[in-house]
């Protein structure tokens, strides 16, 4: 059997023990004599699925009990219309930081159903930096604030939180979530589509404040209502019941064999030290993000010269590290060491380009 390394923004790689424990589990799911992927939603069986993926997600990352879990559908790109159409409801305005292309898809989509401000963007820079916050700009009316915690294309991310006083903050945690503790009480709602840290792709997982729920727009589709979600336990239609099984793997997996998020951060630390590490002393790679600001999740690098970046895509391709060519609106390569990423894969990548160096440098 075959196994590369997986260096994809997302879909990524699913921890190896979880893969087993699905493979073991495909056809007969505990005596049942089904797989998870045929099985009733509506079923017992099901529901303890369901409740546990839920439980294990409240435990993991420290939910408080005024806060709705809603596993949903439509990826976090659905959420920047539904957090508008929901939220947006007060004064029909929010505020946004503009980090990059997520961050700015989810103020153009907002801007369709309120007035969307900018506070900040780093745009200037490709989206290289975290832009400084003067809570004087914000509006003090806003019925809430966006920001994408953790920028995946270009590999940033927030290491301190914009004060916002009484404006409900909202994040997108899309490729950021489950790598390390956040303070969920500190925001009003978190979202994230599960394929980069969670689940296979098809789950968004919605973490909401309970009193920001039943205020939609009169126009909200049922299925945009966070309220339709939250007074059917997720269960309105058809959840994505296998991802949600996925995620429930997952969410053991971190408790069980990781140890928690306090654990899993060491780990990503460990993972992105050596990988930053070798870039800032490197004469071919460098890193392309400002260093206060850089992310353990994905490191975008390059060497400065489009037809060696070329070189060494197709060459680390032939070595088993896949997936490392970095978005097309920055260039170079890109590393996403999401929590499945083992710390090997870190060193075996860091030592191929150590031998790309001295046969190129
Ligand atoms: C991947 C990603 C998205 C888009 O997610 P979809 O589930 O494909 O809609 C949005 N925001 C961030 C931060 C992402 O990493």
């Amino acid at each position: 059997m075959k196994r590369v390394y997986n260096f994809s923004a997302g879909p990524s790689m699913m921890p190896e023990p979880v893969l087993q424990r699905a493979a073991a589990e495909m056809l007969d799911y505990q005596g049942s004599g089904q797989s998870v992927m045929e099985m009733s939603h509506r079923s017992k069986i099901y529901e303890g699925i369901i409740h546990s993926a839920e439980s294990l997600l409240r435990e993991v990352m420290n939910i408080p009990e005024n806060y709705k879990v809603l596993f949903l559908q439509g990826g976090a790109s659905s959420q920047f219309a539904m957090v508008p159409m929901n939220l947006m409801t007060k004064n029909n305005k929010a505020d946004f930081v503009l980090t990059g292309q997520w961050a700015t898809k989810a103020y153009k989509e907002a801007a369709r159903y309120g007035t969307a401000n900018v506070v900040a963007s780093s745009k200037d820079k490709t989206f290289s930096y975290i832009p400084d916050l003067n809570p004087e700009t914000f509006s003090k009316d806003a019925d809430y604030f966006h920001i994408c915690m953790n920028n995946t294309i270009y590999g940033t991310k927030y290491h301190t939180l914009p004060e916002t006083g009484n404006v409900p903050l909202v994040a997108d945690i899309s490729s950021c979530v489950l790598s390390e503790p956040i303070d969920v009480s500190k925001f009003a709602l978190l979202y994230a589509g599960a394929q980069k840290n969670m689940a296979p792709a098809g789950l968004t997982v919605v973490i909401i404040r309970e009193d920001m729920i039943g205020h939609a727009m009169e126009i909200t589709p049922t299925m945009f209502n966070y309220k339709t979600h939250a007074d059917n336990d997720s269960m309105f239609n058809t959840p994505p019941c296998y991802s949600i099984y996925m995620c429930m793997l997952v969410l053991d997996w971190l408790k069980n064999t990781i140890g928690g998020l306090e654990e899993m951060k060491k780990i990503n630390e460990k993972k992105a030290g050596i990988l930053y590490n070798f870039l800032d002393n490197s004469k071919l790679f460098r890193g392309t993000v400002v260093p206060k600001d850089r992310s353990l999740m994905n490191i975008p690098f390059v060497t400065g010269n489009e037809e060696l970046d070329a070189k060494f895509v197709k060459e680390a391709g032939e070595r088993d590290f896949v997936n490392i060519k970095g978005h097309r609106s920055v260039g170079g390569m890109r590393a996403s060491i999401y929590n499945a990423m083992p710390v090997e894969g870190v060193e075996k990548l860091v030592d191929f380009m150590a031998e790309f160096e001295k046969k190129n440098g």
